[in-house]
């Protein structure tokens, strides 16, 4: 079974160290968020995972998009949607993808940006990731231009098309949608599934969306997403198995969540396993893809790191 992880790790930026850094902070270049990233690679890699990401350590999943989107922006802490909504006319991850991607070639040559593309054991590399259209509206003030919010998600939608143009044109071997929105009950589905569609329409990557929260009521709808993968947590959601009872999948495989990202407690192999073994009974090896419950980001390096060592070491032996 192939492993992932939702994303986010933690974000530990460093201040410049040797003389080159200080030279680049003198000259305003200094980028503190490279080591964040170089070390998220490193851990994930070291940790066995196949399909890592960048760490996600620049800023939150809401915010990083709010504001870069012309039309949308992030004032007092709170992000806005102020105007028409258009694509940014350059990428927003693009930059510490590619930089993941590298850091990843020099670790291993395995995590290379020229893989096969397909959803098969021994694939490795580096994902892109980006939040959600409906995600991001709902968690946005509407301020002015648009009456509602489904002709926002839509526009949302076609932004971050091309956002994701750039994350393949850049060497990522999966793309992944956040939109843990969707399992509130708030989200229009209809909206979001035609707005998932623009965004993965043409892709020639796997493409996955995840969706964290209690999934119960709207599961049946998003196996009609225009997607290959759905990833959902299992752990901090144990009623979440039932989606998988007696399920058609139709054709696509499942994210399992089984690590608990809400606490720095390590999970044992054993919990684990008989997490994962449940899900290999109801939907077989074949269809799962294994991974954290959601993103690292609010755990410390040692637990995150600790955590996916038992994931990976877990399935390795199933
Ligand atoms: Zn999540």
């Amino acid at each position: 079974m192939i492993t992932t992880v939702v994303g986010s790790y933690p974000p530990l930026p460093r201040g410049p160290s040797s003389i080159s850094e200080k030279l680049s902070n003198f000259f305003g270049v200094y980028d503190g968020y490279k080591p964040a990233i170089e070390l998220a690679v490193q851990d994930q890699i070291k940790a066995g995972v196949d399909i890592i990401s960048d760490g996600q350590v620049r800023d939150k999943m809401v915010e990083i998009f709010a504001k870069a989107i012309p039309g949308m922006a992030v004032e007092d802490n709170t992000p806005k949607i102020i105007g028409k909504i258009l694509p940014s006319p350059i990428s927003i991850c693009a930059d510490d993808l590619k930089f993941a991607i590298k850091v990843a070639e020099r670790i291993s040559k395995e995590y290379g940006s020229n893989q096969d593309k397909g959803l098969k054991d021994g694939i490795k590399g580096v994902k892109g990731i980006i939040t959600g259209p409906s995600t991001l509206v709902y968690s946005s003030r509407m301020e002015g231009f648009y009456k509602n919010k489904e002709n926002a998600i839509i526009d949302l939608a076609c932004a971050l098309k091309r956002e994701v143009e750039y994350l393949e044109a850049t060497g990522a071997i999966y793309i992944q949608i956040d939109e843990p929105f969707i399992s509130t009950g708030m989200v229009d589905i209809q909206t979001a599934k035609k707005a998932i569609g623009i965004i993965t329409k043409d892709l020639s990557v796997p493409k996955a969306l995840h969706v964290c929260g209690d999934l119960t009521e709207v599961f049946d709808e998003l196996l009609r997403f225009d997607v290959d993968v759905i990833d959902c947590e299992f752990t901090s959601i144990p009623k979440n198995m039932q989606i998988l009872e007696n399920v058609n999948l139709k054709g696509k495989k499942i994210g399992f969540g089984c690590l608990n990202n809400k606490t720095d407690e390590i999970e044992s192999k054993e919990e684990v396993e008989s997490l994962i073994k449940k899900a290999i009974d109801l939907v077989g090896k074949e269809n799962l893809i294994i991974d954290p419950d959601c993103g690292m980001r609010l755990r410390s390096r040692d637990a995150a790191f600790a955590k996916l060592k038992v994931m990976v070491e877990t399935v390795k032996n199933l």
